[in-house]
């Protein structure tokens, strides 16, 4: 199974602004030497120096993750902006098919779809699934033409096929077998286990873990243990997790607990706060690893979710 990562900021589109742009330029301009700039070894020795969020960029659409399975098919988590970027570079699926999977239908999560090049194409199959049955009529809402949009969801394919899913009912997509699971968030929140030639990846962003996300109950167990890999809500830090209770999110260190007591091989933060910028996530990932290293003692891998990363379990 392959994962790719294009779009991991929480509620709402962050792109870099001039400033940060020009600070990371006058930073990175502060640490040269004449030598790293002598031949294109040193310019390349000294690129790969500098740290992850100057020579970078964690990325600032809204939630889309794609899975490609055994078989490739092709899975795409959620409808935030990064979905038009797939649609703009992802090479075309051979069978010109695409399942979206929607965890919930808040603005980040679906804005991205009226931009997503393949919608359009009458030569392509789109299949949503969501676990709320008026989905179709909240698409056909954000595309309310002319006022909200300037062209109507009728613009869309005329494949074009809406599936309700409901928690704990198992269903296939090509090689992969999946399930929902509600989770804590103002008005639900669904995180999917697929599981694809024996390796189950587990995709739970706006989820606010409580007490009974930490129960062995059966459910919890089949669905939770053991994945390979996780991306899971990891906006915030403990004292904002407090101040913002109900709020539907979590702090990291709860996911990295929460990623141990269910045996979990890697964790993905996402979902990351608009408010913070590169050079903060990237510090949170180093708080993240030394609390899974040190404090925890897990063996969870920690890694944070960036755009334009591919993931293979
Ligand atoms: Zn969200
Ligand atoms: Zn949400």
């Amino acid at each position: 199974m392959k994962i790719h990562f294009w779009g991991v900021r929480g509620s709402i589109p962050t792109p870099l602004s001039p400033q940060q742009i020009r600070q990371k330029i006058d930073a990175v301009v502060e640490r040269i030497t004449p030598q790293d700039i002598a031949g294109d070894e040193d310019k390349k020795r000294f690129l790969a120096s500098l740290p992850k969020w100057l020579y970078g960029t964690t990325g600032g659409n809204t939630p889309c993750v794609e899975v490609t399975t055994a078989d490739n098919s092709r899975l795409i988590l959620d409808a935030g902006s990064g979905i038009r970027v797939l649609g703009k570079q992802a090479a075309p699926p051979e069978n010109a098919e695409f399942h979206i999977l929607m965890s919930h239908l808040h603005w980040d999560h679906i804005q991205g779809l009226p931009f997503f090049d393949y919608a359009f194409r009458k030569d392509y199959t789109l299949h949503i699934y969501s676990a709320n049955p008026q989905a179709k009529d909240i698409f056909r809402q954000q595309m309310t033409a002319p006022l909200l949009f300037p062209v109507p969801l009728e613009a869309f394919t005329p494949n074009l096929y809406f599936h309700t899913v409901e928690a704990g009912y198992p269903f296939t997509i090509g090689s992969s077998r999946i399930i929902t699971k509600k989770m804590k968030h103002p008005g639900a929140s669904y995180a999917y286990a697929i599981t694809d030639r024996n390796k189950k990846f587990i995709y739970a962003t706006d989820v606010e873990l409580t007490n009974s996300d930490f129960e062995r109950t059966r459910e919890n167990t089949a669905f939770f243990e053991n994945a390979a890999a996780l991306v899971v809500d990891a906006q915030y830090l403990v004292g904002e997790a407090i101040q913002k209770e109900n709020w539907g999110h979590s702090p990291f260190c709860y996911a990295i607990d929460f990623a141990d007591f269910w045996k979990i091989g890697s964790l993905y933060l996402f979902h990351h706060e608009p408010e913070y910028d590169d050079e903060r996530l990237d510090a949170i990932l180093k708080s993240a690893q030394w609390y899974s290293d040190t404090v925890t003692r897990t063996h969870v891998r920690v890694y944070k979710a960036e755009e334009d990363v591919t993931v293979q379990i």
